[in-house]
């Protein structure tokens, strides 16, 4: 079947889709032990998509035990890289092939429009997959630079069980920036989707097997963070606990390692990014539109949200008016119509949540420029207006804490060094933005923002090739780029005498 071409077309489809809310343990699928589901509502329009198994202790421990057999019994830790390469490639074909029926379940679940789930959300994931299984067999070991009567080897091996929790705004980009390293690498894996957003996770389970992957290599446990998540959080026998989430569970999940095992945690969290415009920027109508995107984009549900716009004081008037014009763009709609490209938030309570802190900017005396409205409530579904702020100063509740919604914060500053002095002003360090047509001075700014990444002349840029992760409480380690594989392996030295 071809791709649908019009909302009609996607709606068909999603009419005769059979939703799997299984979860996946040992190669099959089963109902949680305890027999409990949720509901899976869609935010669209308020419709049950799915009952969901609602996993727990129990769960984990039958995941977590196949997982160790496997990966004592060798299936797929002792294959040789290039086997396992081979079985990646397959997979990452299988999730192309079903790209269509997969895209449309993460839509359908989260409320994104069909047209970046596709092209962004699908691409991305397999292309993770792919990437890192073609990785895998060009990487080599070292050998120390000993004495002539000594070898000294240093190598790396899998870690063993890896615990993946991840949250619901990329729901199967998110997973697979975890998987490609972690099963290319040779561990078995037990994901953990969002509750809010289950339903990919569960369903490519099928498709990694089809695949070749060996049964309890991955295993994908949905359920809810306090019940199936601390569980693996707690786990003596997961060795390597992968979080992408909110700063709040990730510390929380540092606790959790040295109450239990001490096993590593690699953590992706918040941010509140700034977006930093000086007044010679090249091109602000270029500006406006990386502005209104980088805030409006997944309807602002991205950790790299470039959620604080920090423009120079003598520009701040004209590139306002600009971005307030290309806010017309980006007003929500129907998230299959491949027209739209702003779709309904996740669910009621981030709805609420976003409704609150817009509330708490006209509370401290921001002053609303757009935006700010609920819209669409006759759809049965959660839609909120992109919105702007100007007058906010960077010690304002919403230009402190991370709102996860389409709400942009306008800070104005005077010069290089204000302007890194305000960037650097939060407890996050995910990401940043420049523009300027002098090359010192986004150098400088550049070197001087503590943030994992920085993008110049342009926002959200990178691909697979780049590490992707934050400084201070955005998290530690990296997803993406050969970068990533330091978080699935751990390093021997094998030391000889001749
Ligand atoms: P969240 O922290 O509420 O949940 C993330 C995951 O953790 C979910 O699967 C959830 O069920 C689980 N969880 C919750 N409580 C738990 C507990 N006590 N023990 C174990 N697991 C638990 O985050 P969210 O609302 O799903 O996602 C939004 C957050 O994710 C935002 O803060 C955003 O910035 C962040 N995020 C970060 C990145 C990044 O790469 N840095 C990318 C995307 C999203
Ligand atoms: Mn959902």
């Amino acid at each position: 079947m071809s791709t649908p071409q019009s909302r009609e077309q996607w709606q068909q489809m999603a009419d005769g889709l059979a939703i799997n809310g299984q979860a996946f343990i040992n190669g099959e699928y089963c109902a949680a032990q305890s027999g409990e589901t949720f509901d899976c509502i869609s935010p669209i329009d308020g419709r049950l998509l799915a009952q969901v198994a609602s996993c727990d202790l129990a769960d984990a421990n039958l995941a977590v035990a196949n997982a160790r057999a496997v990966f004592e019994a060798g299936d797929w830790s002792k294959m040789a890289p290039v086997k396992r390469k081979q079985v990646m490639i397959r997979f990452a074909d299988l999730l192309e092939a079903h790209k269509d029926e997969l895209a449309l379940l993460e839509t359908l679940d989260m409320g994104k429009p069909i047209g970046d789930a596709l092209s962004v959300d699908l691409a991305g994931a397999a292309r993770a997959i792919r990437w890192s299984g073609e990785a895998v067999d060009k990487i080599y070991d070292e050998i120390a630079p000993t004495a002539h009567d000594e070898i000294g080897m240093i190598t790396r091996e899998a870690v063993g069980v890896v615990a993946a929790i991840v949250p619901w705004n990329f729901p199967l980009l998110m997973a697979c920036w975890k998987l490609g390293p972690a099963l290319a690498t040779g561990n078995s894996v037990v994901l953990k989707p969002s509750e809010k957003s289950p339903l990919t996770a569960i369903r490519i389970a099928a498709l990694a097997i089809e695949a070749g992957l060996p049964k309890g290599v991955l295993n994908v446990l949905p359920g809810f963070g306090h019940t199936v998540g601390k569980a693996l959080g707690l786990h003596m026998d997961v060795d390597t606990l992968v979080f992408t989430g909110s700063t709040k569970i990730a510390k929380q999940l540092m606790i959790y390692a040295g109450e239990s095992n001490m096993k590593r945690v690699w953590l992706e969290a918040g941010g509140k990014s700034p977006h930093i415009v000086f007044n010679d920027a090249p091109d602000l109508k270029q500006v406006a539109k990386a502005a209104a995107s980088a805030i409006a984009y997944n309807q602002g549900e991205v950790c790299t949200a470039g959620s604080r716009l920090l423009v120079e004081a003598s520009i701040k008037d004209e590139l306002i008016e600009l971005i307030v014009k290309e806010m017309q763009q980006w007003q929500p709609g129907h998230p299959l119509d491949p027209n739209t490209n702003c779709g309904a938030v996740v669910d009621k309570q981030q709805l609420d949540n976003v409704l609150h802190y817009i509330r708490s900017g006209l509370d401290e005396g921001a002053c609303l420029v757009c935006g700010g409205q609920q819209v669409l409530a006759d759809s049965g579904g959660v839609y909120v207006q992109p919105t702007i702020f100007s007058d906010v100063s960077n010690q304002m509740t919403i230009a402190r804490e991370e709102i996860f919604g389409p709400v942009l914060s306008v800070i104005t500053f005077d010069g290089m060094d204000e302007a890194i002095a305000i960037g650097n002003d939060t407890i996050y360090g995910l990401a940043a933005g420049v523009w300027t047509a002098d090359i010192s001075k986004a150098h400088k700014t550049a070197r001087a923002l503590r943030s994992g990444m920085v993008w110049i002349n342009h926002y959200d840029g990178g691909d697979m090739t780049a590490p992707f992760g934050g400084y201070k409480q955005s998290g530690n380690g990296r997803d993406k780029s050969l970068h990533a594989f330091e978080k699935y392996t751990e390093i021997k030295a094998t030391w000889i005498a001749l």
